[in-house]
């Protein structure tokens, strides 16, 4: 008998080889087991530009409404990609879309399989990276000066008050200027999304900056980390977890030499690169799963790679692919165990991680696709195609259930 989902979860589809692995997981490892209210929305890229882009606002709100999500990787479209799909206009990224929407964290957590070392060997647990996911670069204004002459930056407050002006730089030749801001509203809803999943996770809580040179901005976000954490310090204790403010450069040093099992509070661009390195840390992009939480509780899981368009691109060649599914898989358990934590649910909490286990035993027993084939340990002869690795998981799924 199907397992019944009680509340509703907004499914978002994709693009690519990512969308040719979400219908085999839906086929052959959910559907036969689940009773699920899906509210569905397709934000593959020729939907998205048929709804001239309503489809992923839509969606957006269908999460906020219903408070669970799951997504699939989409493209982003650049000059190329309006090109190759004849798209009406290059639409913006549906992640940025829907992050500003929901105003929400982004934390990426890796899969640890045993037979898959981290590139790191210290690494025992996860190192959960979380990015602020607005402002300072992201929404900049630069500009490249061809003469000399003097940069300002200028402040007029609101309803008349004196300017503030303070001089950047006096430019003898060529040179290149930035302005860039953050927002107290925003810092903070940051701040407590971490705590909430600092807590969540139980896991302690890392944030690094580099105050020391940037003693206003930087200082600003040391600042309020500070103030948001202080007020959770009961709670921390009881959790058993620590708040720990670094430089950045020393973060870098120290979360190498760990054994993982912090969330890194990062700034945006730290977020940006750092994700990247720990995510090839770990192993593979295959094994990364990334999950959007807004202040006020709402969740969107997915993988955190993109649409692997080089597999795409065999598939339709008809060559066969050995895609990862992992992450994409674990994007619906994720997604499936808070719904039944939120719906009070156990069946589907149990069914998630079952699902989870089924997977890291695949694994473990040597079936795995290529991409992890080739950093396994021990090694393996040969690696599972895309759906000969689903197929396998199914299997062991159904005997477990
Ligand atoms: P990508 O799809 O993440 O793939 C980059 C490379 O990483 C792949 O070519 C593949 O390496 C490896 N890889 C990633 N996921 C894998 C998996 N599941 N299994 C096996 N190997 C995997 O990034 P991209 O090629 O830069 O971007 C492709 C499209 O995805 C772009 O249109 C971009 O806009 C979009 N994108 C979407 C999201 C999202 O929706 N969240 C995120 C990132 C990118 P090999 O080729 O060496 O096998
Ligand atoms: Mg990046």
């Amino acid at each position: 008998m199907a397992i019944k989902v009680k509340n509703p979860i907004v499914e978002m589809d994709g693009d690519e080889m990512a969308r040719i692995i979400w219908h085999f997981i839906k086929e052959k490892l959910l559907n036969p087991f689940l009773d699920m209210d899906i509210r569905y929305y397709d934000l593959g890229i020729k939907h998205r530009d048929e709804t001239d882009d309503k489809v992923t606002v839509d969606a957006a709100n269908a999460i906020r409404e219903i408070g669970i999500g799951v997504k699939c990787a989409t493209i982003t479209p650049n000059a190329a990609r309006v090109r190759e799909y004849n798209l009406k206009q290059q639409w913006k990224s549906p992640n940025g879309t829907i992050r500003s929407i929901l105003d929400g964290t982004v934390f990426r957590k890796p899969i640890i399989i045993k037979n898959i070392p981290p590139a790191v060997s210290k690494w025992k647990k996860p190192v959960i990276i979380g990015r602020h996911a607005y402002g300072d670069i992201y929404k900049n204004v630069e500009f490249v000066t061809d003469t000399p002459g003097k940069a300002e930056l200028v402040f007029t407050p609101d309803g008349g008050g004196e300017k503030k002006i303070i001089k950047i730089h006096d430019f003898k030749g060529r040179g290149v200027v930035m302005g860039m801001h953050n927002t107290e509203a925003s810092i903070r809803s940051f701040a407590k999304a971490c705590i909430n999943y600092a807590l969540s996770e139980k896991v302690d809580l890392w944030f690094g900056a580099k105050d020391t040179i940037s003693k206003q901005y930087h200082g600003f976000f040391r600042d309020i980390f500070a103030e948001e954490t202080e007020k959770v310090k009961d709670k921390f204790r009881s959790s058993g977890i620590n708040y720990r403010y670094l430089l950045i450069d020393d973060a870098v040093a120290q979360v190498i030499k760990s054994e993982g099992g912090m969330l890194w509070a990062c700034m945006n661009y730290d977020g940006d690169v750092m994700s990247d390195m720990v995510a090839t840390g770990f192993g593979s992009l295959g094994l990364m799963t990334s999950v959007l939480v807004s202040p006020d509780g709402k969740y969107e899981y997915e993988a955190a790679h993109g649409t692997v368009v080089r597999h795409y691109y065999e598939h339709l060649k008809g060559n066969p692919t050995s895609t990862n599914s992992i992450a994409s898989i674990f994007a619906w358990t994720g997604a499936l165990a808070k719904r039944g934590e939120l719906d009070n649910t156990p069946a589907v909490v149990n069914f998630a991680k079952t699902l989870e286990t089924a997977v890291i035993e695949t694994v473990k027993n040597g079936i795995m696709t290529k991409d992890l084939m080739l950093i396994a340990e021990p090694k393996v002869s040969k690696y599972a195609l895309t759906e000969e690795f689903i197929d396998a998981v199914a299997e062991r799924l159904s005997k477990k259930l």
